[in-house]
């Protein structure tokens, strides 16, 4: 994960530490090599100008042309500059409705049946619940039989009306479903489409306005790099989502997703999506993402 990134902010910061004397020109060349980096990782140029800007002005403030260690203390304001970016703390999931709802929305593709899986095995192992998993996808059969599969791994059951092509329906029966079955959560896989297009986001819309969910969690794909941040907006445009889902960090991806679209769009990331296994899902720390990017 995020490679080249690592490798390129660390040549930068390398390249400041052991230096005998620091000058303005010294630092004016790390920010650059610095701001370079997080360009090539797909991180959106005005983020980067900014997030460079202030590492330049904190680094000067901070007097790191004395210091006898400039490399550290450069590193750790970059640090300090990625976490909050990257939006501070953890942000975990609102669980006090009883029932809890959560919606789940994003792109065909994105990992959002896998992810409905591994979140009611989280909720179920970690948290103690009983999920229920509701089948929306209405247009392909695939989805619907996949998540049934996915239940059958982890023990959760899964609600589908075979025949229903109407997702409103759908979710109001399944919660419906859920009260009379004791369920404390419900999670609602949705249907996604290859790339935005209005009667998508219709529909999203419409079950996410009978259905009135504790938290709308957006799954997108961290290998899309900016395009993940353009249907981020255009899903929160819609959804005003509570928190967004990265997946396949597993893959050879760039960075840019995880460290931009939390300034784009104003909501945390909450869960990351690190494989295909049930079990490969973390809470997201803006933390121990900055360490891991500074290795
Ligand atoms: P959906 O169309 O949004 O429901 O997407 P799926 O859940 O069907 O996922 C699409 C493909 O990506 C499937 O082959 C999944 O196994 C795979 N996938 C989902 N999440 C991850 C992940 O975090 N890492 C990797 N490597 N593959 C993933």
């Amino acid at each position: 994960m995020f490679n080249s990134l690592q490798d390129k902010l660390d040549k930068a910061l390398h390249n400041i530490s052991g230096r005998g004397k620091i000058t303005e020109i010294n630092v004016a060349e790390t920010v650059k090599e610095i701001r370079r980096a997080l360009v090539d990782a797909d991180v959106n140029y005005k983020v980067a100008k900014d997030l460079t800007k202030r590492v330049q002005d904190k680094a000067i403030g901070q007097n790191v042309l004395t210091s006898l260690t400039p490399g550290q203390l450069m590193t750790k304001i970059v640090h300090d500059e990625l976490v909050d970016l990257m939006g501070g703390s953890q942000e975990g999931i609102n669980l006090s409705d009883k029932p809890t709802i959560i919606l789940i929305a994003g792109l065909q593709g994105s990992g959002k049946t896998t992810f409905s899986g591994k979140l009611a095995n989280y909720l179920k192992q970690k948290r103690s619940k009983k999920p229920l998993l509701v089948a929306c996808d209405v247009y392909r059969p695939a989805a619907i039989d996949q998540l049934k599969v996915l239940g059958g791994q982890i023990g959760v059951p899964v609600y589908t009306e075979e025949g229903n092509l109407n997702p409103v329906q759908i979710s109001e029966n399944a919660i419906n479903f859920a009260k009379s079955n004791s369920h404390d959560v419900i999670i609602i896989d949705t249907a996604g489409r290859l790339a935005i297009d209005q009667e998508m986001m219709n529909e999203i819309r419409n079950v996410h306005q009978a259905v009135k969910p504790t938290e709308t969690l957006f799954v997108v794909d961290s290998m899309t790099g900016q395009d993940a941040v353009n249907t981020a907006k255009a899903f929160n445009d819609v959804l005003n989502y509570n928190g967004v889902v990265l997946t396949k960090l597993d893959g050879d991806t760039r960075g840019g997703a995880a460290l931009t679209i939390r300034s784009v769009v104003e909501k945390p990331i909450k869960f990351i999506s690190t494989g295909e296994k049930m079990e490969a899902l973390d809470l997201f720390y803006p933390e121990r993402m900055a360490d891991r990017i500074l290795g």
